[in-house]
């Protein structure tokens, strides 16, 4: 049987983007990117239940996961940061399936979870959305049931 392709995002879904834009934007008030500082993208923190979300799908024999993220295109930190925090938190068997780009619609797969509908190209995806942070989806456990 052919897998099912699941692309995972990352800011917001795997990492606390938002966490950590706030903290910096307090720490350094006058900062009008706080994502383009040095170390921001690497030292993201896993969201609750991300890395054992990761961990659920990739055991699944029936899924084939990537991570599929779109880069801060003015900041060229973002793109070796993100490479970073993947192999730290999920190691090099998932740096092999990173995939960073500005449209997530151009990937052909089967689900895409995120917790952006549209903006890099979620709105075009073929497959599914399984829109994070929805009434729907509030959490990975939710996102879990999915995959059974
Ligand atoms: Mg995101």
């Amino acid at each position: 049987m052919k897998k099912k392709i699941v692309y995972v995002d990352m800011d917001g879904v795997l990492c606390d983007f938002a966490g950590a834009y706030t903290t910096a934007q307090a720490a350094n008030p006058g900062i009008q990117y706080p994502q383009s500082q040095y170390g921001f993208f690497r030292n993201l923190k896993p969201l609750a239940g991300a890395l054992a979300a990761m961990a659920s799908l990739r055991s699944n024999p029936e899924l084939d996961v990537y991570i599929l993220t779109a880069p801060s295109i003015p900041n060229p930190l973002c793109y070796s940061e993100k490479r970073e925090w993947v192999e730290t938190h999920l190691g090099m068997d998932m740096v092999r399936r990173l995939i960073i780009s500005p449209n997530k619609g151009l990937n052909k797969g089967d689900f895409l979870i995120d917790d952006h509908k549209e903006g890099r190209g979620q709105d075009e995806f073929e497959g599914r959305l399984i829109h994070f942070g929805s009434a729907q989806f509030p959490g990975w456990g939710e996102v879990l049931r999915v995959f059974g």
